[in-house]
């Protein structure tokens, strides 16, 4: 597909309380990007992403997916959005406690109205792709933290979205299981998946293709789009 998959012209978002947690963000990243967001805390990265993933509105400026105005859709077609096209993956992993991990993946379909048994077929299949599919009845509390992020992008991924907007994923890890789920996030990448990294890390963002820096809420330094991987 030609065009931008997320477009921010103009983005602002204050949130309650007054705190400007972005101002004016323009950032157009295309398809099939690998980017690394980068900047310390508290400089409007989760806000970013909250909004690249249409969780949450800018106060101003527009934000487009797919070439889309996120602000002219419904609540119902904002989670088909996302249910169809956009894949998170967080710092906590978010697995559901106590639930196999094949079923915690197979959840990542139910808002796209995936029948169960094709839910679990699929599930396994993300699964293998992540290197689990040795451990598809295992519960979270049985893997490591490194096998429950990759548990957490098979869940992200299972529906192919076009883009994966990823809150820190190597943030709980060591640096061994941190590396392996970088391996596999730009494994993705070369498949097809756009792949938005939020990271405070400077190592994690220099392994990735293009880096963007956040400072106070504005865009600093912005690597530039970089040339497209060769089939
Ligand atoms: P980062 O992910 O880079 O650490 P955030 O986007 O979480 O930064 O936060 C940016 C700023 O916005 C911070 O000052 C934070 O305290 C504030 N902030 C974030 N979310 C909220 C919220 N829901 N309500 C009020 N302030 C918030
Ligand atoms: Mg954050």
């Amino acid at each position: 597909m030609s065009g931008d998959v997320i477009e921010l012209a103009g983005v602002s978002r204050v949130h309650p309380g007054g705190v400007a947690a972005l101002s004016e963000v323009d950032l157009r990243i295309g398809y099939g990007e690998l980017v690394a967001v980068l900047g310390p805390s508290g400089s409007g990265k989760s806000t970013m992403l909250h909004l690249m993933g249409t969780l949450d509105q800018p106060t101003s400026g527009s934000v487009r997916i797919d070439g889309r105005d996120v602000s002219t859709l419904t609540d119902r077609q904002l989670s088909a959005l996302r249910a169809h096209r956009i894949g998170f993956v967080f710092q906590q992993f978010h697995l559901t406690a106590g639930m196999p991990v094949l079923d915690n993946v197979a959840d990542g379909l139910l808002y796209a109205g995936v029948p169960l048994r094709q839910r679990r077929r699929r599930a396994e299949d993300a699964l293998r792709r992540v290197g689990l599919g040795h451990r598809l009845g295992h519960r979270p509390h049985e893997l490591s933290g490194g096998e429950r992020q990759r548990v957490a992008i098979a869940r992200a991924v299972v529906g192919e979205p076009a883009v994966l907007l990823a809150d820190e994923p190597t943030g709980n890890l060591d640096s061994v299981a941190g590396a392996s789920v970088l391996a596999l996030l730009r494994s993705l990448h070369e498949r097809g998946t756009t792949v938005v990294v939020i990271t405070h890390d400077q190592q994690v963002a220099a392994g990735l293709a293009r880096q963007v820096v956040l400072r106070d809420g504005h865009v600093v330094h912005d690597s530039g789009r970089a040339p497209a991987v060769p089939a």
